[in-house]
């Protein structure tokens, strides 16, 4: 009898998991390294702003991005993210509504982050930017012992830890990084992309990693179509650090341009239109509104600890900036599990799906 009703429970289970039908077809997941919830949120900040150490010319930066309103405010700090994903997709870490996000680990800064983000746990062991190959599976492993992702998976990042952080010598998953343009060639490794006929913005004292990591992510993905692709974006982190916040909200305003870019040819390309998501993130916050400390983020930053998530297209609900809710990054592989109709790895310190904003 105990066999029968054992045999019985892992039929029903396989039939309950072949019932799990996909939400989607293709996610992109992108991170925003660093980028506070505080500009998500209410743009840009007073404090900061009309800061001469900070900032090289404030009226200009304050025609730019400055309102007394904040809606009006983060509308110009970052359109794409008000005008579009807020109407018809779903984001989540607005403070003043009582919808918070955080990370789990204790670390509050990018690998311990990133490794939260794709394993779905907050490893205390991962406790270094150098840690060598990731020992956590992620959602890159996941998909990539499944059949239907066969050669559908790429990782694109201006930062290069990123090989060890999805582990690719573990589950071959293409990362792509150290972006190059030469000669109108971009080049990452061992592959080419020739023939660019715009050029890369003016610098305007940017480093411009991103803006190559943008551009050769959106080459591979209009040549190869994955089915599941991340790009890792660096800026905001790294101009937070330098103190220019300047540059800090140009980065800002570029990479909600990048998204925008990326979602209108998502939605007149034949084979990602309406069955694609794309999900907005960041790795950690930073430190305390109004001080010294935005710069900052680690162990010893606690409030770097807040963290935002936006998400739109298939199998996202029109939620617009949720109301209330608290959320972890540990949640994020098991929603883009889900999403895909699949399962994540079962474990006790695993984070759950995020099941409010999925239809
Ligand atoms: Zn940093």
């Amino acid at each position: 009898m105990n066999k029968l009703l054992s045999l019985l429970f892992i039929l029903s289970s396989i039939l309950l998991e072949a019932q799990d039908t996909p939400k989607t077809q293709n996610i992109i997941l992108v991170t925003f390294d660093g980028y506070r919830w505080q500009e998500v949120f209410k743009g840009a900040e007073k404090k900061l702003i009309n800061n001469k150490k900070l900032v090289k010319d404030i009226p200009a930066l304050k025609k730019t991005y400055w309102a007394e309103d904040g809606v009006t405010r983060r509308e110009k700090l970052t359109p794409f993210l008000w005008n579009t994903i807020a109407k018809q997709g779903s984001i989540i870490g607005e403070r003043k509504r009582a919808s918070k996000m955080k990370v789990t680990n204790r670390y509050r800064f990018s690998y311990p982050g990133y490794n939260e983000i794709f394993s779905g746990y907050g490893d205390p062991k991962v406790n270094s930017n150098d840690f060598p190959d990731n020992p956590n599976l992620t959602i890159f492993d996941l998909l990539s012992s499944d059949e239907k992702f066969k050669n559908k998976l790429v990782a694109v990042a201006t930062w290069d830890a990123f090989t060890k952080i999805i582990n690719t010598n573990r589950n071959s998953v293409p990362v792509y990084v150290n972006i190059k343009d030469t000669a109108g060639k971009c080049t990452s490794g061992n592959l080419t992309f020739e023939g660019w006929n715009e050029k890369c913005p003016p610098s305007n004292g940017f480093i411009l990693t991103d803006s190559l990591t943008y551009r050769f992510a959106k080459e591979y993905i209009s040549k190869n179509h994955p089915r599941f692709a991340f790009i890792g974006f660096d800026e905001t982190d790294h101009f937070g650090h330098e103190g220019q916040y300047d540059s800090y909200l140009h980065s800002a305003n570029q990479l909600d341009g990048y998204m925008q870019d990326l979602w209108n040819f998502i939605q007149n390309d034949s084979q990602y239109k309406d069955n694609t998501t794309l999900i907005l993130t960041c790795d950690h916050g930073r430190g305390k509104t109004g001080t010294q400390m935005w710069r900052h983020h680690g162990g010893l930053v606690l409030p770097a600890d807040k963290i935002w998530l936006a998400a739109i297209g298939s199998g996202i609900k029109t939620e617009g900036s949720l109301k209330q809710g608290k959320f972890y990054q540990k949640q994020i592989a098991a929603t883009i599990a889900k999403l895909f109709g699949k399962k994540f790895y079962e474990g006790e310190k695993l984070g759950k799906p995020i099941d409010e904003i999925l239809k």
